[in-house]
């Protein structure tokens, strides 16, 4: 018996395809603080061709609405917390950890692309400050940095690493090829 295909709606084969959640702004959802998306052709049509993406916003699930006051990552007394600009005694860390361990847990994951900078999705390259409100270095978003620390087998990547077609090649190898 051959390989059943399951098809979705646009006829594209589904079967087989690792399932990959996708910051939600990437896919073109006006989902940001400033009620704008981040869409990215690459992802959401090439990468598509490749896998199955599950949309997903950290700070919309948590309860923060659209648009919203931005929230930053901050270090108060050696650790990182994650405050509202607009009242520095919301923080909202523990929600978006909490989201990140059920979600994952939800859902059967090969892996996920990340939008940059952000303090809940960004890898590596979210602006960390002082409470004071000085730069003081870069780190992950909450969301993006618990899956990181649980969940090491995923393959979890900035939108930035994902430009062109070689990019797509690469983490599709990842993926089949887990380190
Ligand atoms: S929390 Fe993540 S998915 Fe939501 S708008 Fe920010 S970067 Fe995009």
């Amino acid at each position: 018996m051959g390989n059943l295909e399951v098809t979705d709606g646009n006829g594209c084969k589904t079967s087989n395809k690792p399932l990959i959640a996708v910051s939600a702004c990437l896919l073109g959802q006006s989902v940001r603080y400033d009620g704008k998306d981040k869409y990215s052709a690459v992802i959401a049509e090439t990468l598509n061709e490749y896998c199955r993406l599950i949309p997903v916003c950290p700070e919309v699930e948590i309860g923060l609405g659209v648009p919203r006051e931005k929230i930053q990552l901050t270090q108060v007394d050696g650790h990182i917390k994650v405050l509202k600009t607009d009242n520095l005694k919301i923080d909202v860390a523990q929600p978006l950890a909490d989201f990140a361990v059920n979600f994952v847990k939800e859902h059967a994951l090969s892996g996920l692309v990340l939008q940059d900078k952000s303090p809940s999705c960004g890898i590596e390259n979210t602006v960390l400050f002082s409470l004071s409100g000085e730069q003081i270095g870069l780190g992950s978003g909450i969301f993006a940095s618990t899956i990181m620390e649980l969940f090491p087998r995923l393959v979890v990547v900035r939108a930035s690493q994902l430009q062109n077609q070689k990019d797509i090649d690469s983490f599709i190898n990842r993926l089949h090829h887990p380190r």
